[in-house]
């Protein structure tokens, strides 16, 4: 069957890949979504799971939601019946004008997150609920919000970090808290597995990428605060803390060195578990530089994440790997390295003063307050990915809350709302796509029509808008005025149609060194790690080397990241993937297994004051001792529940930020 059209477009889910894809369309209407070979970062191949997914469920008629629902029976029964758009937002918007005029637009709570990271889907909504000025549940706070802070308190920012192209000039690199081989798969083939300098992972489980490395340095989850000190030990010893650096560029050297003395390798080793011999390997090798160092998201989901994040961060500043070629430290990418205004996405000036955000760690309790009127959710799914799973889905069934969300499909958020709207997936409308590790640009190209009734987020909330009776401009511009916007702001004189012909292009076109002038955005110029900011945040003046303590009691630390299956919650329904993902398994050492007389297939019940989990038990060497791990996002419909059912919601110790990966549980043989 020959081709008939080819279009080339970018995956836009929440993955530092954003690999180019070409969708190819036969003569007789089959679509066929593959990779795009002459794409740089993935040269032509897609995750297994986008794979599948793109070819599955994400353009099957019957899967997706194609036209307005409006709930017909009690809340979480999950029976709907189609209405038109006008029905379903003439009704929504009554609602929404009937409680901003009672109890005010705070009344109602808004959650969003990373179900489609292309920048008009992900933030043009924004505008919306900046306008009516409602409460806005901090996305970051379920995920990286901790690491952000810290590193902003540290560095002036937390999204301008190395760029990836300078590792030509690296002698080694080092990965902190961070599975690129999930998370980054092609990045992790390519960036990683074509240099040949050495690598060190610093991670609790033996990940693929982990294995791969020079130095794996496979600590107790919760100890990377006592880790970067056992380290920061040796290069003093060492002779290599980069002093006329840290007097030059930095603030508060003195309140860490007075630390270091008592944090020995062989302290390191009885608190981390890391033999002191990795310890001293992995510092000299990161000290001699120049070094980069990749720091992930799931290290600072812990207690003491602000912490970690910043004892971490400690590293460049006392080493002088910042400021040149083939150094740095990576958190996240921003649109803003690429020049895009957030403010003007997300039209920042309509947000009143008395705007509220909360944290993710209180929607269930939120949820259960009769001041929440309403919640609108859009770009995630709650009902699976939040905590204290199953206070939040009770606090779902009142009857007086109005409930609206937005998706692809019929997820278990969507069960408990009062009205589903179908939004049109990535494939149907045009939109722009930048990498959070990469600095590229790229072109989201409609490639097929919307299924059935669908529309892209931002066409929903311009519909909203006008059915409420609002008339800012900046609620109707259009997608084209918009793309044309942001491709001005990113590079003068691009267009989406040139853009659109070669997919991504990378921008700047030449390799910039972070940091390289030294400008540092704090008050005072310069790397601030310790001082008065801190302690205003909550934390202590200077970063010290914390290590949580273990569980007691014959409990496990939990862990719970992310499966190569799926995409937070993003693919969890389709058939292919379900048989990929196999039964819902939790992974355990075989030395801990043992010692508790459970075997390879057993089932157990995982345990803790805020519920149970019953899952498969899989010996696993990967996973240190005294831990379990059990992968994130299955989905819950039908009133299963996932690992999110033994999630506390319990706060880190900066930003109101998730402390997931501290929970401890019970195991016992069902
Ligand atoms: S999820 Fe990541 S690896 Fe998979 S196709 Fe999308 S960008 Fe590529």
């Amino acid at each position: 069957m020959r081709d008939a059209t080819t279009i080339r477009t970018t995956c836009p889910r929440d993955c530092y890949d954003a690999c180019g894809i070409t969708v190819r369309i036969a003569k007789d209407g089959t679509v066929n979504v593959v990779g795009d070979p002459d794409h740089n970062v993935s040269r032509g191949a897609l995750c297994g799971k986008c794979s599948i997914g793109y070819n599955g469920i994400w353009r099957d008629e019957s899967a997706r939601l194609a036209r307005p629902l409006r709930r017909i029976g009690p809340k979480g029964s999950g029976r709907f019946q189609p209405v038109s758009w006008e029905e379903a937002l003439g009704a929504i918007a009554n609602r929404l004008n009937a409680i901003r005029a009672e109890d005010g637009g705070s009344a109602i709570l808004h959650t969003h997150y990373t179900g489609t990271c292309s920048l008009l889907a992900g933030t043009f909504p924004l505008r919306f609920f900046n306008r009516i000025g409602a409460t806005e549940v901090d996305p970051d706070t379920v995920c990286n919000k901790a690491g952000h802070v810290a590193l902003q308190l540290m560095y002036g920012e937390s999204t301008r970090g190395f760029d990836p192209r300078t590792i030509d000039g690296a002698n080694s690199v080092m990965i902190w808290g961070a599975n690129p081989s999930t998370s980054a798969p092609h990045i992790d083939q390519y960036w990683l597995g074509e240099t040949d300098i050495p690598k060190i992972v610093i991670d609790p489980i033996r990940h693929e990428t982990a294995a791969a490395a020079d130095i794996h340095l496979q600590l107790y989850p919760g100890t990377d605060g006592a880790l970067a000190f056992a380290m920061l030990n040796v290069i003093l010893e060492a002779g290599r803390i980069d002093r006329a650096f840290l007097a030059e560029h930095a603030l508060g050297w003195e309140e860490v060195e007075c630390q270091l003395a008592a944090c020995t390798p062989s302290w390191g080793e009885a608190v981390t578990g890391v033999p002191a011999r990795l310890i001293e390997e992995a510092a000299r090798l990161y000290a001699e530089g120049p070094s980069l160092l990749w720091m992930g998201q799931g290290f600072q989901r812990q207690t003491f994440g602000g912490n970690a994040m910043r004892a971490v961060a400690l590293l460049p500043a006392a080493t002088g790997n910042l400021g040149r070629y083939g150094a740095g430290f990576l958190y996240l990418n921003g649109w803003d390295t690429r020049g895009i205004d957030a403010a003007y996405l997300t039209a920042a000036h309509m947000k009143p003063s008395s705007a509220k955000t909360i944290s993710h760690m209180d929607l269930a309790s939120r949820l259960e307050s009769p001041e929440t009127k309403a919640i609108i959710t859009w770009n995630n799914n709650i009902a699976v990915s939040s905590p204290e799973q199953g206070r939040l889905r009770r606090a779902l069934e009142r009857e007086d809350l109005l409930q609206v969300t937005l998706d692809l499909f019929q997820t278990a958020t969507a069960n408990f709302a009062d009205y589903v709207l179908p939004a049109a997936s990535f494939l149907e409308f045009d939109d722009v796509v930048m990498s959070y590790f990469n600095a590229s640009i790229s072109a989201q190209v409609k490639a097929v029509p919307p299924i059935g009734e669908s529309l892209p987020n931002q066409e929903i909330f311009r519909r909203l808008a006008a059915a409420m009776g609002l008339t800012d401009p900046e609620l109707f511009e259009s997608d084209a005025e918009m793309i044309g916007t942001l491709l001005g702001q990113a590079k003068p004189g691009l267009t989406f149609a040139a853009l659109a012909r070669v997919g991504t292009i990378d921008y700047p076109p030449t390799p910039i060194v972070q940091f390289e002038r030294h400008d540092y955005r704090t008050p005072s110029g310069k790397i601030e790690l310790a001082g008065s900011a801190f302690v205003a945040a909550g934390l202590p003046s200077a970063p010290f080397p914390s290590a949580e303590p273990r569980p007691a009691g014959g409990e496990l630390r939990l862990l719970s990241p992310a499966s190569k299956w799926l995409m937070n919650s993003s693919f969890g329904n389709d058939p292919k993937i379900l048989r990929q993902l196999g039964e819902d398994e939790a992974l355990m050492h075989p030395d801990e297994a043992n010692a508790r007389g459970l075997s390879q297939g057993t089932r157990v019940k995982l345990g803790n004051a805020t519920g149970t989990l019953t899952l498969r038990l899989s010996l696993s060497a990967d996973v240190p001792k005294g831990v379990l791990v059990a992968y994130k996002s299955r989905w819950t419909v039908n009133g299963a529940v996932n690992v999110n059912a033994l999630n506390p919601g319990r706060k880190a110790d900066l930003a109101e930020s998730c402390a997931v990966h501290s929970i401890n549980v019970s195991v016992a043989p069902v």
